[in-house]
C-alpha cells in the first residue's frame, strides 16, 4: 500500500506543476467559476457542450496542489463524457474523499486522491472542482463557494 501511495502522490504532484488543459478555450458556451475560502483556491472552469455531451474542458485559476491537481484530472476524465456520467463520476469521486467509498473501481486516475479522506480539511481542496461543474453544467450564473 505505501507504494500506492507514493504513485498517487507523484501524480498529484505532477498534474499541480503541470495542470492538463490549463487554458482559455476559445469555443466554451458554459462557465462558473469556484472559490474555497478555507485555502484560498480559486478555479474558473469552461466547458463546450455538444448536447449531452462534454466536447472540451478547460480550467483555469490558482490554488494548492491538491486543487490544481483535481482540476487537471477533471478535465482529462470528463472530456467526451455526458453530463449524466460526468454526476455520476462527482458522486463517486465525494464518496472517495470522504472516505464513503468502499473501493475505486470506476474511478480509474480519479483514485490518486483517496489519500484525501484522511485530510477533512483538504476535501474541499478535492472537491471544488467539481463543485464549480455542477454550477457550469446548471448553468454557472452565481459563482460556487465551498463556504
Ligand atoms: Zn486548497
Amino acid at each position: 500500500m505505501s507504494d500506492l501511495r507514493t504513485l498517487y502522490q507523484e501524480v498529484i504532484l505532477d498534474h499541480s506543476k503541470r495542470p492538463r488543459n490549463f487554458r482559455l478555450p476559445a469555443d466554451s458556451n458554459r462557465q462558473a467559476e469556484g472559490f474555497n475560502p478555507l485555502c484560498g483556491d480559486r478555479i474558473t472552469l469552461y466547458l463546450k457542450l455538444d448536447g449531452d455531451r462534454i466536447a472540451d474542458l478547460a480550467f483555469q485559476g490558482s490554488g494548492c496542489a491538491i486543487s490544481t491537481a483535481s482540476a487537471s484530472l477533471l478535465t482529462e476524465t470528463l472530456r467526451g463524457k455526458t453530463t449524466a456520467e460526468a454526476q455520476e463520476l462527482f458522486g463517486k469521486f465525494h464518496d472517495l474523499v470522504t472516505g464513503k467509498a468502499k473501493g475505486t473501481d470506476s474511478l480509474g486516475k480519479l483514485a490518486v486522491f483517496s489519500g484525501v479522506s484522511e485530510f477533512p480539511i483538504r476535501v474541499k481542496c478535492a472537491t471544488l472542482a467539481w463543485h464549480t461543474l455542477k454550477s457550469a453544467l446548471e448553468g454557472g450564473e452565481k459563482p460556487v463557494s465551498t463556504e
